[in-house]
């Protein structure tokens, strides 16, 4: 699984961090992802915080 932030709609409030800090993390402002690939055990609260974010910024590619 790969995902990503698109950065401009990415009110950067951190819930994505909360879910899944291994993968997500703020950087002046925004969420970026750390990973090139999901972890295959990150991949629940990756889907987690796609479905929770607050302005859909996250995007999941398999
Ligand atoms: S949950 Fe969404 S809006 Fe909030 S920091 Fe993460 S990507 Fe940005």
């Amino acid at each position: 699984m790969k995902v990503k932030v698109i950065e401009e709609n990415c009110a950067g409030e951190g819930f994505c961090v909360e879910e899944a800090p291994g993968v997500f993390e703020i950087v002046d402002g925004v969420a970026i992802v750390k990973v090139d690939e999901v972890p295959a055990d990150m991949e629940d609260a990756v889907r987690s915080a796609c479905e929770g974010c607050p302005t859909a910024a996250i995007e999941i590619e398999d």
